[in-house]
């Protein structure tokens, strides 16, 4: 039985539709990532849940209750906001002690769990601090033990790491995972990083225009994407445009494509397809095989010559111009730091992949 149920929710501010008839569960204990580009919907979703905003029409359900008219001083569920929001004329335990205050705890037990918050998030020595003498990181985790410290069921974090560099994001977002891992909290995590959702999440919500486009696991969604924005949205895809040709004997798809002299097969048995119908074909650059010369009955052999390489320390990227114009990415993990006569530019190159590596995305 899912925690929360978003029951086709829909918002409407005068002109724009920020969220469509959208439906959504989360269970309880999850670490849950909703995913999108700017502008898609995300925040007006999790407001909704906070209980900042009404839905135009549809339900928001927690533990089985309709939450329509219920304030969000009432709701179990705290939200920390993309900006942090703390209070610049409190010191970092009267920030945290805020809300505590508020609902008329008593003193004693609001330094109990002030210290408590303190010390879960590594913040003790920095107590008395205020927030213009904070790094970032640690006004991050003072608007973390704030949002925490009322214990509320459901934590929801806007872009929460939105305003750290790049390193301090990662690191923090593995101390997120163990934190969400420890209570046991039902954590939404806000974000347009696919790298961030991929990282943390035991299960993502893709969204796009106000509506979902696939939930799923991350290796659901970045091996099995639905549709051509997932693929292209979550890592990096090549996408090779063609025509259903038919099956073969064990059921791969015929695809006739301008990349290939001869058929691609593609293995995708989720998919119901008409001879002629036009799909494009989804690869992962990883999942391509690169060589000079590649044995003659290789699958979907491909040929073109190199472009440019990209080389990024743990990969290196090769861009290679097919024949017919295309341009595909392809990368290799450097395993090897010394590797006899490797591949360079402007030469001739051939392209190989498994049927089973590529997803065939309707058109
Ligand atoms: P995201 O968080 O994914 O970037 P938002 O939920 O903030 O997206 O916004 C979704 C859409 O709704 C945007 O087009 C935004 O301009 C619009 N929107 C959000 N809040 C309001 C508001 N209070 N009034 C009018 N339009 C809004
Ligand atoms: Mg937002």
């Amino acid at each position: 039985k899912p925690l929360i149920r978003f029951e086709s929710v829909t918002k409407q501010f005068s002109d724009t539709v920020a969220v469509t008839d959208l439906s959504l569960n989360i269970y309880e204990g999850e670490f849950f990532c909703l995913l999108g580009p700017s502008g898609c919907g995300k925040t007006t979703l999790m407001r909704m849940l906070a209980g900042f905003e009404q839905p135009t029409s549809g339900k928001v359900i927690l533990g089985g209750q309709d939450l329509s008219g219920v304030p969000p001083y009432n709701r179990p569920v705290n939200m920390m906001f993309q900006s942090y929001a703390l209070f610049p004329h409190m010191n970092v335990s009267k920030n945290i002690a805020f809300g505590l205050k508020q609902d008329g705890m008593a003193a004693k037990e609001i330094d109990q769990r002030v210290q408590e918050m303190l010390k879960l998030v590594q913040l003790e020595r920095l107590a008395n601090r205020y927030p213009s003498q904070l790094s970032g990181g640690q006004r991050q985790r003072v608007a973390l033990a704030r949002a925490l410290a009322k214990r509320p069921k459901v934590l929801l974090l806007d872009e929460p790491l939105g305003a750290l560099d790049k390193k301090l994001r990662e690191e923090t977002q593995f101390e997120l995972m163990d934190l969400q891992n420890d209570l046991g909290t039902t954590f939404v995590v806000v974000t347009h990083d696919q790298e961030e959702a991929m990282t943390m999440a035991d299960r993502i919500a893709v969204m796009n225009k106000g509506h979902i486009e696939q939930v799923g696991t991350p290796g659901e969604i970045y091996e099995q994407p639905n549709t051509r924005f997932i693929a292209e949205f979550v890592g990096d895809v090549n996408v090779i445009e063609g025509k259903v040709a038919g099956r073969n004997e064990v059921g791969h798809w015929h695809i006739a494509t301008a990349a290939s002299e001869d058929f691609m097969t593609i293995d995708d048995a989720d998919e119901v397809l008409d001879d002629g119908q036009e799909i494009a074909i989804a690869i992962r650059p990883e999942k391509m095989i690169i060589g000079r010369k590649l044995p003659e009955n290789s699958p979907n052999l491909m040929k073109g010559e190199v472009w440019d390489i990209g080389y990024l320390g743990d990969w290196t990227v090769y861009r290679i111009k097919l024949d017919c114009g295309a341009l595909v990415r392809v990368s290799r993990a450097n395993v090897n730091r010394y590797v006899d006569n490797p591949i360079s530019w402007d030469e001739r190159v051939e392209l190989s992949f498994v049927p089973n590596a590529a997803v065939i995305l309707s058109r």
